[in-house]
């Protein structure tokens, strides 16, 4: 049996999204990796376990999502999977784009890294490498089956928009022949370099979803996908009448650490100086209002601010002004996968 849910937030788990690093051996077309707000340096071992000590001292479980940048080009990634294991990080991942520099495979231990998180934006080699650069589709696949065949247990993340929708349907077969453990979709947004002026579009083409294209294509395909035994993660965006709009920067607890120091609760924020915490002096301190903070109180019939703010595009409007439909928090997720026993 396939069983779909959204993922309820939570503030009794902890999810830290860790950018060590915002160096990179490429330049995808929606990198939301912005260095004028995140910082170019790369943070020594010392600083990154400061940081995860910050974020070890509460009682909750503790998930830890190392990323970059490519994090592997860090040569100290795994020691600092090892300082995260002996703080008591509960699943350690490590998002790659698929190059594993440094030989990342052969220092560290399946059972010390809970999964290889890769990035492909297209079924097919030309969609994947026209968004992500030359030999990166290849390149990809080449890293997860190496990871798979040490041991490894492996995501993907792929991120929809106009320029891959449409190959989404040749997604199942690609996935099931990779073997891989879990899927997350993830939809464009209007941030770091797809917000840059000519990188909202490929080819003249507007780069992020329509409503109907989505909903006719995502929770279809996911289906299609946890057939296969493979767990399913995308975003909801779009909430019906009757569903509640919660933000998580409210009713959950994430934290989005970059390596110049600032950490937010909000994604969509991150191209902003609107941080609601910075490391000082490795301490975790309050950052300067106006902040984030500020903007999860506001209470709007659209749902998400910063959606409203950052990209309005999406957002639709009665005869009357009222909003269509209201946009969910980005970090609100259905998941869906194969139950035992069926
Ligand atoms: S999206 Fe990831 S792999 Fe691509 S340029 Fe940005 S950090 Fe590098
Ligand atoms: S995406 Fe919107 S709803 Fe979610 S944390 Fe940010 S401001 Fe809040």
């Amino acid at each position: 049996m396939i069983q779909t849910k959204t993922v309820a937030f939570s503030k009794n788990c902890t999810n830290i999204f860790f950018h060590i690093l915002t160096k990179c051996n490429l330049k995808c077309r929606h990198c939301y990796i912005n260095p004028g707000q995140h910082g170019k340096n790369t943070l020594p071992l010392s600083v990154i376990t400061a940081w995860l000590k910050a974020f070890a001292q509460d009682s909750h479980s503790k998930n830890i999502i190392f990323l970059g940048g490519e994090p592997t080009l860090h040569p100290d990634l795994p020691a600092a999977v090892e300082s995260a294991r002996n703080l008591g990080f509960g699943s350690i991942t490590i998002d790659t784009n698929g190059y594993l520099f440094h030989d990342i495979l052969s220092k560290v231990k399946p059972g010390e890294v809970d999964y290889f998180s890769f990035s492909l934006d297209g079924a097919i080699r030309e969609t994947n490498d026209r968004i992500r650069g030359a030999g990166s589709f290849d390149t990809c696949i080449a890293g997860i089956r190496k990871a798979n065949s040490m041991g490894f247990a492996t995501s993907l993340i792929f991120t929809a928009s106009s320029a891959n929708i449409h190959e989404v349907d040749r997604l199942p077969p690609l996935l099931k022949d990779l073997g891989i453990d879990r899927f997350f979709i993830q939809i464009i947004g209007l941030r770091g370099r797809s917000a840059q002026g000519n990188q909202t579009r490929i080819r003249d083409q507007k780069l992020q979803v329509e409503k109907s294209q989505w909903l006719n294509t995502i929770p279809r395909v996911a289906r299609r996908i946890a057939e296969f035994g493979i767990t399913v993660t995308y975003p909801k965006v779009f909430l019906g009448p009757a569903e509640n709009f919660e933000c998580a920067g409210l009713v959950a607890d994430n934290y989005f650490v970059f390596p110049n120091g600032r950490v937010y609760r909000c994604p969509l924020c991150e191209d902003f100086a609107l941080h609601s915490s910075i490391f000082k002096n490795n301490r975790l301190v309050p950052a300067e209002k106006l902040n984030e903070r500020d903007l999860f109180q506001l209470n709007i019939a659209e749902g998400c601010v910063m959606n409203k703010l950052i990209q309005p595009d999406n957002l639709s409007y009665d005869s009357a002004g009222e909003p269509e439909y209201k946009i969910a928090c980005c970090l609100l997720k259905e998941e869906i996968r194969r139950v035992l026993g069926s």
